[in-house]
């Protein structure tokens, strides 16, 4: 934390982050060593700022169906990696996946968030006939894929089936990192190339990290700021990092509410039009960790649609919160949280606002 003799610095660093939005990758790990409650205090009240301008006090809500727990990939981080033979596998229904649609369109959702483990099921074919009947159903709503790393060709028939979003974390901005936090099978440069692929197709993309995963320290995170920079994003999804026990980082240390939190109000001034969530993962580490996240300058939450039956067996991490709700009062819950703190979760697609 900042001692007096570093404070003239992390204070030219605040105002040339809220000047020009920019900070070297230096500049950046400098902030994130040296922050104190004041500076998360001047730069969430900046965040604040810019959100207000852009989207008022709306918050906007996806509804988020986990269609299948079934992955082939086996990312050391998570709880439904291929090789964690405790998980009881399972797969929705398409029928189940449009009931879970046609739920949350009463409910006032207009944006469906379908994601799942890289499974083989959902080639294009399947996933394009599922994206047509959510569209023709439900004409008024936005369709977020998160479904993994596909080819440029799947990439453009999706789009070409109606989906307007796709959420692919890029984990790490640093080859290095990524790489530990990944099997040798799984590539830095592919993930990247898929991202390009993704925003160049004409999707609303979205990209994000773990914040304290594994091995990440100042330097790791300051390029993933970087990285958001200079790419863009329509989205950009971060929550602190929790140990999975049946994981190969069972035993690591959570990340920091705090830390994600701070970041959070970076990323609004890096990018103010961003669409950001607090994450699910902010309210299983802290009770209010999600009003929290809003405070920070995030403006989404993703509650969770999919039938009560398979939400616990969709455990990316342990303890995660709202796996036992009926999908009513989820929403219920989140619009009574955020009243609480002055914001409306507000009935509407959600889209980016361009300037
Ligand atoms: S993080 Fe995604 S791709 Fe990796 S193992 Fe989990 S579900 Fe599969």
């Amino acid at each position: 934390m900042s001692g007096p003799e570093r404070k003239p610095d992390i204070d030219t660093l605040v105002r040339e982050l809220i000047d020009r939005r920019s900070l070297s990758t230096e500049g950046y790990a400098a902030l994130i060593r040296e922050r104190s409650p004041e500076t998360a205090c001047i730069l969430r009240a900046e965040a604040d700022r810019l959100k207000e301008r852009i989207y008022g006090r709306d918050v906007y809500v996806r509804g988020l169906i986990e269609l299948s727990n079934i992955c082939k990939n086996d990312c050391l981080y998570c709880g439904i990696r291929r090789s964690n033979a405790s998980v009881e596998r399972y797969r929705l229904s398409i029928e189940e996946i449009l009931l879970s649609c046609d739920t949350g369109y009463e409910l006032g959702f207009r944006t469906f968030v379908l994601q799942g483990g890289e499974d083989g099921f959902f080639d294009d074919d399947v996933l394009c006939g599922l994206i047509g009947r959510i569209k023709e159903k439900h004409p008024d709503c936005a369709v977020t894929l998160s479904m993994g790393e596909r080819s440029r060709e799947s990439y453009e028939k999706l789009f070409k089936a109606g989906t307007d979003r796709y959420l692919l974390r890029h984990e790490s901005a640093d080859p290095l990192h990524y790489r530990k936090l990944h099997p040798p099978e799984m590539s830095f440069e592919n993930r990247m190339e898929c991202l390009r692929i993704l925003k160049a197709t004409g999707y609303q993309t979205g990209c994000g990290f773990m914040v304290g995963s594994p091995f990440q320290t100042e330097k790791e995170l300051s390029e993933d700021l970087k990285f958001i920079e200079s790419f863009k994003p329509d989205m950009c999804g971060i929550g602190p990092f929790i140990p999975h026990k049946a994981t190969p980082f069972a035993g690591e240390k959570p990340g920091s509410v705090e830390l994600t939190l701070f970041l959070i109000s970076i990323l609004r001034i890096i990018h103010p039009e961003m669409l950001i969530p607090s994450t699910t993962a902010l309210g299983t580490l802290s009770p209010a960790g999600r009003e929290e996240g809003i405070r920070a300058g995030a403006n989404v939450v993703m509650p969770n649609l999919s039938p009560k039956a398979v939400r616990k067996k969709y455990e990316l991490y342990d303890n995660k919160i709202c796996t036992g709700e009926e999908s009513a009062e989820c929403r219920g819950c989140l619009e009574r949280r955020m009243e609480s703190i002055g914001h409306r979760i507000v009935t509407d697609r959600g889209d980016i606002k361009k300037r």
